[in-house]
């Protein structure tokens, strides 16, 4: 298309401002490519009767026109601006919005605005959009302080109480994390409109605050604003976090019920959401109704059979995948990988690795501690150093820790001691690392050395985790901390370990060795075993419910030697299939024994 400028003839009286503007911004809405937008921006420039402030709507078009996706042209954008000698406030604002939505977010937005405020005489006076674009930015940036000044700025100008700047600022604190501000500004909005509420339920969901995202969207739904597939994934996200399936489970028929469209993203959520509650097959089924199913799809469900230990489904799973052309990430390969270490496939892990590396996928941290896992459960120990000594990346603790699991399983000493001192030099005050050292000792008899461990780590001041673990029984999430007997029903969970105390005594486990481990820095500084936060949430599951239910709880901390051993215990005598999510992964007891194959 050639766009026919100069050489239209209008004799002069016929020409009206407005119409002109009116005339270039109808071709700008139109135009088809860079090219023609040259052409019309230098008729802008070069018109015979018409000064350039005429322009400024279809100059703050123009703008938008080459700052926008399919384009690109920020520098373009940049030019039209700087020859703007008055710029408008609708001119600002597209300029601010063009840095915003450029592919590398840049504090641009921030100096701009900062311009505009601190001349606040000559310059244009900011509107509502101008704050909230800039809010947007701040969170992008994690530009905390600046955010905070952009809200003060925005009580000075009289927009404290605007909706589209409230809302700007719940999703900015939301996003900063910053729950108590969020809360605040939300709690002064007298209109709460949908994006406000989205913000400050993704923003409690984020921090896998489940009672306060749970209660939030009640409260939504009380207020009669429908939620969206945005609000619901943020929801579907919470439940997975805190494990609560039967939740979860009702949050899916709400969005069934009230036709909220699953879109990919839901659908993959609801996927995360089952895999993460323990629930495999569930994940599954969400999974193959998906429609459409793009890489995160793909690498949802790859990942969560490789974390429930299903080896084969995982890499079964990635294969129809690749037939599916759909494109892996380096997140597809931690699960491709993971599923390999959980199986104990060593040479398929050793033939996805190359895999990877012909997909041009650069191996990142998470890749290589999955190669270091697998080695490790192989019981390939030497090699796994090896491999760690080579590693062009730096080592994590996650990594020096399987591979101290590793030397700890195969009683290998020397090794062991240079892998816990490494270990230590990263992470010298997390108690976990002192009591897999300890644990180390303990398998080579090492008495001696072990309490030297239990001495150095008290010099050292080190602190103990509390462990917490949690179980859900008919919708409500108990948490249960070590030694804590606040819950209403104490007396009956105590009822309960007493029977799986003697039950378990007589079934011939011996405590007094673990219990000595423990005191060397787990969660728990007593000798009460059976105090052990994932012992009083097993019993409570044991107390509430009845077989054939799946006893599921979570805990933040790994899974302790000792509760592990009593847990395969009961899962026999009291014929209960037990799911233990633990900080690293999924504990599977069934009849006595686990999915994790006693490594992790
Ligand atoms: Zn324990
Ligand atoms: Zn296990």
């Amino acid at each position: 298309m050639e766009l026919e400028l100069h050489n239209q003839t209008l004799p002069f009286s016929s020409i009206r401002n407005e119409n002109e503007e009116k005339r270039i911004s109808k071709l700008i809405s139109k135009c088809p490519n860079m090219r023609a937008l040259h052409q019309i921006h230098a008729h802008i420039l070069t018109h015979p009767l018409l000064p350039i402030s005429t322009f400024l709507f279809s100059l703050s078009k123009l703008i938008s026109f080459c700052s926008s996706s399919s384009h690109r042209n920020l520098n373009y954008a940049q030019k039209v601006f700087s020859q703007i000698p008055n710029p408008n406030i609708f001119v600002y604002n597209s300029m601010i919005k063009a840095h915003l939505n450029a592919q590398n977010p840049s504090p641009k937005p921030l100096f701009i605005f900062k311009s505009l405020i601190s001349f606040n005489q000559t310059y244009p006076k900011l509107n509502e959009f101008t704050l909230s674009l800039v809010l947007k930015s701040c969170s992008v940036l994690s530009a905390f302080r600046e955010g905070g000044q952009v809200h003060s700025c925005a009580i000075r100008n009289g927009f404290g109480s605007n909706e589209v700047v409230q809302s700007g600022l719940v999703n900015f604190y939301g996003k900063c994390e910053d729950m108590m501000c969020a809360r605040k500004v939300f709690e002064e909005m007298t209109e709460r409109n949908l994006v406000a509420w989205s913000s400050l339920i993704s923003g409690y969901s984020k921090l896998g605050m489940f009672d306060d995202t749970l209660e939030l969207f009640r409260e939504m739904q009380m207020s009669g604003v429908v939620p969206d597939e945005v609000v619901m994934l943020s929801v579907v996200s919470a439940c997975g976090v805190a494990g609560a399936l039967d939740v979860g489970r009702w949050v899916h028929s709400y969005i069934d019920k009230n036709g909220i469209e699953k879109d990919v993203m839901l659908r993959t959520g609801l996927v995360n959401m089952y895999a993460k509650c323990g629930s495999i097959s569930a994940a599954k089924e969400v999974f193959d109704a998906m429609p459409v199913k793009d890489t995160k799809a793909w690498s949802s469900m790859i990942v969560g059979f490789a974390i429930h230990g299903h080896a084969e489904d995982a890499l079964r799973t990635f294969n129809l995948m690749e037939a599916a052309k759909v494109r892996p990430n380096n997140v597809t390969f931690v699960g491709v990988l993971l599923a390999c270490a959980h199986g104990g496939l060593v040479s398929d892990g050793r033939k996805y690795w190359s895999t990877m590396l012909g997909y041009r996928i650069e191996p990142s941290i998470e890749h290589y501690g999955c190669m270091v896992d697998l080695l490790c459960r192989a019981n390939h120990i030497e090699d796994a150093y090896a491999f760690v000594e080579t590693m062009p990346v730096k080592p994590d603790s996650a990594i020096w820790r399987t591979l101290l699991v590793g030397c700890k399983r195969n009683k290998i000493l020397e090794k062991g001691e240079l892998v816990g001192e490494e270990l230590l030099k990263l992470e010298p005050l997390n108690a976990e690392n002192y009591t897999l050292i300890a644990n180390l000792y303990a398998s080579c008899f090492q008495w001696g050395k072990m309490s030297h461990v239990r001495k150095h780590m008290k010099d050292k001041g080190v602190k103990v985790t509390p462990g917490c673990t949690s179980i859900e029984v008919d919708g409500f999430v108990h948490e249960f901390v070590m030694g804590d007997w606040s819950h209403p029903e104490h007396k009956e969970i105590r009822k309960v370990l007493e029977d799986v105390r003697q039950r378990v005594q007589e079934s011939g486990h011996e405590p007094w060795i673990s219990a000595v481990l423990h005191n060397v820095g787990n969660e728990e500084k007593e000798d009460d075993l059976s105090a052990h936060s994932e012992r009083l949430a097993i019993a409570y599951g044991l107390l509430k419910t009845r077989a054939p239910v799946v006893i599921r709880v979570v805990k933040n901390l790994r899974a302790c030697e000792d509760c592990h051993e009593v847990t395969k215990i009961i899962s026999k005598l009291y014929m209960r299939e037990i799911i233990v999510r633990d900080r690293v992964r999924f504990h599977k007891f069934v009849n006595g024994s686990c999915s994790c194959g006693d490594f992790w």
